[in-house]
């Protein structure tokens, strides 16, 4: 059967677990050639695997991509192996909670250099691609979908410096998207809620008890809800672009 994605290459940053492993899935089933990126090699390797099991095409790309050449050299070695470039998931993030009174400030560090520098070297490295695939076929249009979190639009005592990361995703999507719109390179910001994913499990046990209780009694939400989201987007016509995708799990207030 035809997929969607026939003939495109895509890019998916993170993708060693949660959202953007389940997000490389769901693009290869759609026919895209998925370049999966991450610092775990043996989780890409055993996602490949399932990709290539179920006929898909895969590139693993062992990336810390707050390293701005090890970020720039997956971008390259993307296109040089998988032919192109259309698709790019900046997925990759990490979550570190605490108070901002008495912090430590080596995991704002950690955070800034992942969530927003990581982000902006895969985005830098990928444009002339990206703008180049968005002149040409198959689709004549091509997507950059950064995860950002509802933690980029509501700020919460205890979220400062993760709150601080996102608002800054969520700000240079809106000004690379001013840019690029008219050459037909999409931009998405996806504002998930809470997930159930490896993302919490880096906390210290008192941050990751108080989540608990945040969110402990609700039915929170799959990586599969947000891979659908994100495969929804880039598989809009090319006229359509959903510039920002809220996903909160049914019963979160906030
Ligand atoms: P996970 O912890 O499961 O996934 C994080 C991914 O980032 C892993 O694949 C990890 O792989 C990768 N990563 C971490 N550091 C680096 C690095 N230096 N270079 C490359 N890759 C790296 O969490 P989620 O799937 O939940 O998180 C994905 C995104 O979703 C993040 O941006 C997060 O902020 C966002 N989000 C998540 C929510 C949730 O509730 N789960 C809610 C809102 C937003 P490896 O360790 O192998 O490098």
């Amino acid at each position: 059967m035809a997929g969607r994605l026939d003939g495109t290459v895509a890019l998916v940053t993170g993708a060693s677990s949660g959202i953007g492993e389940a997000t490389a899935l769901a693009l290869a089933a759609e026919g895209a050639a998925v370049a999966v990126a991450a610092r775990r090699r043996e989780r890409l390797d055993a996602l490949a695997q399932k990709i290539e099991g179920d006929g898909g095409r895969v590139l693993v790309c062992e990336t810390d991509v707050t390293d701005e050449a090890q970020a720039v050299a997956g971008v390259e070695r993307t296109v040089e192996q998988l032919g192109r470039l259309d698709i790019v998931i900046n997925n990759a993030g990490l979550m570190l909670l605490g108070p901002i009174v008495g912090a430590d400030t080596r995991d704002w560090k950690r955070m800034v250099e992942l969530n927003v520098l990581g982000l902006m070297y895969v985005t830098v490295a990928a444009l002339p691609h990206l703008l180049r695939a968005a002149g040409e076929g198959p689709r004549e249009v091509s997507d950059l979908v950064n995860v950002s979190s509802v933690a980029g639009r509501v700020a919460r005592a205890g979220s400062g410096a993760y709150n601080a990361t996102k608002w800054a995703v969520n700000a240079f999507s809106e000004a690379l998207r001013q840019e690029v719109t008219k050459q037909h390179l999409r931009v998405t910001l996806v504002e998930p809620g809470a997930v159930g994913t490896e993302l919490a499990s880096h906390n210290r046990p008192e941050v990751q008890k108080a989540m608990r209780g945040n969110f402990g009694d609700i039915e929170i939400l799959q990586s599969e809800d947000i891979a659908d989201a994100i495969a929804y987007a880039v598989t809009r016509p090319r006229r359509a672009v959903l510039n920002e995708v809220l996903i909160r799990p049914t019963e979160q207030e906030r």
